[in-house]
């Protein structure tokens, strides 16, 4: 019998789908910006760094690409850098076509994905579903990887943080950011379990000279979790939730046994990681330089748009529908209050280039 391809089954926490006033589409420029930002040192690291036998079909994979449309900008800079740097070495009529694989979890709304395609692309378009923490590609078969702000989300919830007999119980909170240091370790437990897996399912798929391409909503190295900007937005929304439970609008034991199953990595976690694995080398790690968006929008409008369009999934499966409107205008008002401390927090975003090194 041939070998199961798959058979564990993850969690899945799809973005808002679809187009309206709360969809990721129309609430990810914050993602966006970061992949304008990154631009620059991606392209010279796919013109440095990747070193591959050339094939006719150029294969690119997008984890965790969502509903677009960054995803299309992504894999767009990508082509074009690729399509240029086998011009310049003279190679142009090596690679005739490009394949783009765009992963997400199934429940992911691969609908508006595949409407709101390009007409003018210059790709053949495949939609791939399932966990990047599993194989999702043939062996050796894909020379680019690329996964932006979608790594951060962890496989699962720890188990211990919703056990009410374990030490790590997470009670009143819904992260592990502002918690206890068992919990703490159960997440970085986690997080470490599920770089693991996406790495070592990496490592068969991408072949020898190819590259993965990570941003990453991180920590800076030696900042405590609780500092990290990133998770200080699921603090203020655990806190309006719990405000939420004083005034009898959701149950406690309901924000109990919640918890978010996103993790914010340093540099140094990562290049741990990559080197426990031991298939890639780091061509790149750098730091991208801040942005500031907040022009046209305030601060709590925007992390608010934001947050609504990345968590209303996983918190409408917990609590239903009905608490959704509330709750994230109590968390615009949460932000607000506390822009001072959120401003005394800090954030990272940064780039990782791997390449696929010989065994
Ligand atoms: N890359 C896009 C989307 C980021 S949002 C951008 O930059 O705008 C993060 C996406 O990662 C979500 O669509 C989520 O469903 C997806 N994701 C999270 N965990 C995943 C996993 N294990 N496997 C595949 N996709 C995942």
């Amino acid at each position: 019998m041939a070998e199961e391809i798959s058979s564990k089954v993850f969690e899945a926490h799809p973005m808002n789908g679809g187009d309206g006033p709360n969809s990721y589409a129309k609430n990810s420029i914050y993602q966006r910006r970061v992949v304008d930002i990154a631009k620059e040192l991606m392209n010279k690291a796919i013109l440095e760094k990747l070193d591959i036998d050339m094939s006719n079909t150029f294969y690119i994979a997008d984890l965790g690409c969502s509903v677009g449309p960054n995803t299309f900008y992504s894999v767009e800079n990508i082509l074009e850098t690729v399509r240029s740097k086998y011009q310049i070495q003279g190679q142009k009529s090596q690679i005739s076509e490009f394949q783009v694989f765009f992963n997400d979890h199934a429940e992911n709304d691969f609908n508006m994905l595949f409407k709101s395609l390009p007409q003018n692309r210059q790709y053949f378009a495949v939609g791939v579903p399932g966990s990047f923490h599993d194989r999702l590609f043939p062996n050796a078969s894909i020379h680019i990887v690329h996964c932006s702000y979608a790594i951060q989300w962890l496989s699962r919830v720890p188990e211990a943080v919703v056990d009410s007999s374990s030490s790590a119980w997470n009670k009143g909170r819904i992260h592990y950011s502002n918690s206890t240091d068992e919990v703490i370790r159960a997440y970085e437990t986690q997080c470490s379990e599920d770089m693991e897996c996406f790495l070592h399912s990496r490592a068969q798929e991408i072949v020898y000279g190819g590259l993965i391409i990570l941003t990453i909503p991180g920590r800076p190295d030696g900042t405590p979790h609780s500092l990290s900007q990133a998770n200080m937005t699921l603090q203020f929304l655990g806190s309006c939730l719990m405000d939420m439970a004083e005034k009898g609008d959701v149950s406690e034991e309901k924000v109990d046994s919640f918890n978010i199953p996103m993790y914010t990595m340093s540099p140094q976690e990562l290049k741990a990681a990559v080197e426990r694995n031991g298939c890639f080398s780091i061509e790149i790690m750098s730091e991208l330089p801040h942005q500031s968006i907040t022009n046209t929008i305030s601060l709590s409008q925007l992390l608010a748009s934001h947050l609504r369009a990345g968590m209303e999934g996983i918190v409408k499966q917990h609590f239903g529908e009905d608490i959704i409107d509330e709750l994230f205008d109590l968390y615009q008002n949460k932000c607000e209050e506390n822009a001072s401390i959120f401003k005394l927090g800090k954030s990272l975003s940064f780039l990782a280039v791997l390449r696929r090194i010989a065994d």
